[in-house]
């Protein structure tokens, strides 16, 4: 064990303090391809500072400590009210599958790069008649020689624009059990042969993708695990992607939920309305701590993939979405209105919070999928 792994994480934080007191936190810019560059330097200031992958080993070129200095990070971060890098899909949802799955050849040659926002991943697993029963996905990859030659079309893939990686299921044999004919590629979006096609989100941002794979050449050495191993992998993506993000995003409901209440004191006079939206915030915050507070206790054991990530996401999705629907709706017309309101509150910022917040239910397996996953798995409720 190295010196760094048995920091205490007292003494980390404080590390982590005095590293972002000295460093400069950049402004995100409102427009997307501004937002985008601003991010990625971040990572790599990010990065160079040594505080990416926090919990991954070495070899992936992270840094052997444990989910809870990850933690310990991500409060101060935000509590700096610094930005997220921009990778979060590799940071929290792919990278973990290939820190544990890969090959020492892939970690070496992706997790870094990965980490330093260099490269930026994407998650092509939905398709538009395999969301919610993703094992049902037809995208097909044929083994040819050295290559599989990859067929198909994913859909609501974040970022792949932007993506230079992607984590791609593909059905490599179509004869068995659908979940048992899945394999896990990863694809270089810079192959002959993938076209990506923004789509429009509610919020106004081209966040996700179609992606069309026209006979896409993927060496073989870039199957991540077995051949037709895809499924468990894909779940334990899914498994970071519904419990790792949950802790970070405690701390930004709950900053974002200070600035709301500091900025209603400073205004002045609070009717009951407001004073009622703000309790049950407070409330449903309250609630997410207890959550994450199991959360961490798991992942810090390592326990996991589990179905009780589906309840960190259901809990997450409905204080999320409280949250930002309980500020917003003080804003009434407001929220329309980019800049400030009379109340303080920035307008511009909690709408567009409020609209991405719909999407919370959905991304990573819908809210009623969750439920049913619950009953079934971690209750053995039989099915009817
Ligand atoms: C902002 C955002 C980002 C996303 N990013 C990505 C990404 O990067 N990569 C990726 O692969 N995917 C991504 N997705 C896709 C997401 O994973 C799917 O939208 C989700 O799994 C639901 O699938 P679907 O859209 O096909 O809906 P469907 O599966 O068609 O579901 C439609 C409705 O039916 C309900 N339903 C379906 N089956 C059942 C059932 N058995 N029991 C009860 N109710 C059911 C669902 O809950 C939902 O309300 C993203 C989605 C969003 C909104």
């Amino acid at each position: 064990m190295s010196a760094v792994t048995q920091e205490s994480p007292e003494a980390f934080r404080a590390r982590v303090r005095s590293w972002l007191a000295g460093t400069e936190i950049p402004t995100v810019p409102a427009d997307p391809d501004g937002r985008f560059a601003v991010l990625r330097r971040w990572q790599r200031t990010l990065f160079d500072g040594g505080w990416a992958g926090l919990a991954w080993s070495r070899e992936a070129g992270g840094q052997a400590l444990t989910h809870a200095h990850q933690l310990v990070f991500d409060e101060e971060l935000v509590r700096a009210r610094a930005p997220q890098p921009v990778g979060l899909i590799g940071l929290e949802v792919v990278g973990p599958s290939i820190d544990r799955y890969g090959t020492d050849r892939q970690r070496r040659e992706l997790l870094p790069r990965l980490l330093s926002g260099d490269d930026i991943w994407c998650q092509g697993f939905s398709e538009p008649e395999a969301g919610s029963d993703l094992a049902s996905l037809r995208t097909r990859a044929v083994v040819d020689g050295d290559d599989f030659v990859v067929s198909g079309q994913k859909i609501w893939t974040s970022w792949a624009h932007e993506a230079q990686w992607c984590a791609l299921l593909v059905r490599t044999d179509p004869a068995v059990r659908k979940q048992a004919g899945i394999s896990y590629l990863l694809v270089d979006m810079a192959s002959p042969g993938i076209t990506t096609r923004p789509i429009r989100q509610m919020t106004g941002d081209e966040e996700f993708c179609e992606v069309f794979l026209d006979e896409v050449r993927v060496p073989r050495g870039n199957l991540l695990g077995g051949l037709n191993d895809g499924w468990a992998i894909a779940t334990h993506t899914l498994g970071s992607e519904r419990s790792g993000a949950n802790l970070r995003r405690r701390v930004e409901l709950e900053v974002a939920l200070d600035d709301a209440v500091a900025a209603l004191r400073a205004h002045g006079g609070v009717g009951d309305r407001a004073r009622a939206a703000v309790g049950r915030a407070h409330v449903a915050m309250r609630v997410l701590d207890a959550q994450t507070r199991q959360t961490a206790a798991r992942l810090v054991a390592g326990v996991g993939p589990t179905p009780a990530d589906s309840v960190d996401k259901l809990v997450l999705n409905d204080v999320e979405q409280t949250v930002f629907a309980e500020i917003a709706g003080l804003l009434g017309a407001l929220r329309a209105v980019p800049g400030a309101s009379p109340s303080g509150l920035r307008s511009g910022h909690w709408a567009h919070e409020h609209l991405y917040s719909r999407a919370a239910s959905i991304y990573g397996g819908s809210a009623q999928v969750q439920r049913t996953i619950v009953a079934q798995r971690l209750l053995e409720l039989p099915r009817g």
